[in-house]
């Protein structure tokens, strides 16, 4: 994910079991009756076990690091039997309704505010992780209007969202008749629905088909431009990745001119929704368009192919932070800056100042450096501060991804660097092969040197100041700080045979 704080900075901010025994779940979730909420209605083919007695609501979604607790949004939760009886139903807890007798239990209906324009006292939801309804548009994170019965998070869904008529829509999921197919909760709430007065747009990149839906309230921004916009960095990305590992992707965009919250992208399998404000399309806004959407199309590798059990086996019930959170987000970020570089998209002098120094600055004077980047995961669901520090995943995330990368490049002798380890990573691992929680850096020392090892201790695990100037030194490039503060990046005049060799590695084109 990536989201926006602040008027400055673009500070950037997702088990396996047989499902034949569980009822298929059909939702229709109704955007017309009321324009802040979701009137909900689900049905079941078929009976509940009695053990499910308990209705669960999110307390948080993949990739979002957020503590969400939908159920706050819940009202007039009512359970029914086949002859229309109301079955008794108590709140437990914030985000669970038991359900008496859940065995005969045909039909569930509920009213669930939306999160954009429900005020909450804390744990205020991400825009782009939320949903909307408006005269225009309609936006449906499925977390955010749906939940599932205790022990059937497997059960297949089909969804109906009723929307005004003449409304077109934009999801990565297919339609079988008038429904919205889904293999479970998860695959629901992989794959937001965009609804409303949209454009379109699609392409194809070296055989993966790739579509544009858009929502601006104002029509300042159109599918065709940003699809163009973008057009050299899908390209960068097939380069870097050498295939890409979708066959087709959905770019969901919601533009309006104030929102009401934090803006952003978060980022799915096979699409990734943002919700930005909608400024006059200027190139620079439009090249930062185009940087969250390479790294929110970067997640396809990770967290959402490489990642540890935690995400592996999603826990909605109660958030569970992974410590590799340095590799979902930090690699990503470096991964997406460094895509547009290596891929010609950008000069060396723009990824320098854009990339290096300013998430340089940035780390060193908007974010606490006391904080380390495992501290940054430990504390990821929680409020105050923490929410406050979390940011600095995109900033030291991302530098420390590129320090690694030179390091990676030192010990090959400019052989393999990260690009060349997050590649063995795909071939490795993938969805079903998590990597160890636990074991994950020693595997990784296992699959390049002995010697990186003590990297991920010092700048992961504990808190110790960024080696740029000694690092950027190996690669042939000078770091110089300024009384001012400025800080500058150039690359030597004279490099040694080895400087100039790393230096090479690093800077190859794809
Ligand atoms: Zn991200």
């Amino acid at each position: 994910m990536k989201s926006i704080v602040g008027s400055f900075i673009a500070l950037f901010l997702c088990t396996v079991l047989v499902a034949q025994d569980l009822p298929t779940v059909t939702y229709e979730i109704d955007a017309t009756q009321n324009l802040d909420t979701f009137a909900v209605s689900l049905s079941l083919d078929g009976k509940l076990d009695k053990s499910a007695t308990i209705f669960q609501f999110a307390s948080t979604a993949p990739g979002t690091y957020q503590t969400m607790n939908i159920g706050r949004y819940v009202s007039d939760f009512k359970a029914f039997d086949a002859k229309g009886k109301e079955l008794t139903v108590t709140k437990q807890s914030v985000n669970q309704f038991v359900i008496s007798k859940p065995q005969k239990l045909t039909r569930v209906t509920y009213l669930i505010a939306e999160t954009f324009d429900t005020q909450v006292d804390e744990y205020p939801i991400y825009l782009m992780c939320g949903s909307s309804i408006e005269n225009d548009h309609t936006l449906i994170n499925a977390h955010t209007v749906m939940g599932y019965f205790e022990g059937n998070q497997k059960s297949p869904i089909r969804m109906r969202a009723i929307g005004l008529d003449g409304w077109n829509e934009g999801t990565a999921l297919s339609k079988v008749d008038d429904y919205y197919i889904a293999d479970d909760f998860d695959h629901a709430v992989d794959s937001p629905i965009l609804m409303g007065n949209l454009t379109g747009a699609s392409t194809d990149v070296a055989g993966t088909k790739v579509e544009i839906y858009t929502y601006s309230a104002n029509d300042k921004y159109e599918s065709k431009i940003l699809l163009d916009n973008m057009a050299d960095m899908l390209e960068a990305t097939r380069k870097f990745l050498i295939t890409l590992p979708v066959d087709r992707y959905t770019f969901l965009y919601f533009f309006e001119p104030t929102p009401p919250g934090v803006t952003g992208a978060w980022e799915h399998s096979y699409s990734s929704e943002y919700v930005l404000a909608e400024d006059d399309p200027t190139p620079d806004k439009l090249r930062g368009i185009t940087d969250i959407a390479s790294h929110e199309f970067f997640h396809i590798v990770t967290p959402l192919n490489i990642h540890s059990e935690v995400v592996e086996s999603f826990n909605f019930v109660k958030p569970t932070t992974s410590v590799h959170l340095w590799l979902y987000e930090g690699v990503t970020e470096w991964a997406s800056n460094i895509i547009l570089f290596r891929g010609g998209v950008i000069d060396e002098d723009d990824y320098l100042t854009n990339a290096v120094v300013q998430k340089i600055l940035v780390d060193e004077r908007y974010f606490d450096t006391s904080w380390s980047l495992k501290k940054i995961s430990d504390e990821s669901f929680n409020g105050g501060e923490a929410a406050k520090q979390y940011g600095n995943i995109y900033y030291r995330g991302s530098l420390v991804a590129g320090l690694l990368d030179i390091k990676l490049l030192e010990l090959s002798d400019g052989e393999s660097g990260l690009r060349e380890l997050m590649l063995a990573l795909v071939k490795k691992y993938g969805k079903g092969n998590p990597i160890s929680e636990d074991t994950f850096f020693d595997d990784l020392a296992d699959m390049t040197s002995p010697e990186i090892r003590p990297f991920f201790d010092k700048y992961i695990l504990e808190v110790n100041p960024l080696p740029h100037e000694e690092y950027l030194a190996k690669i042939g490039l000078k770091l110089e700080r300024e009384e001012s503060g400025r800080i500058s990046i150039t690359k030597m005049e004279e490099m040694t045979d080895q400087q100039q060799k790393l230096y090479d590695a690093w800077s190859m084109r794809l």
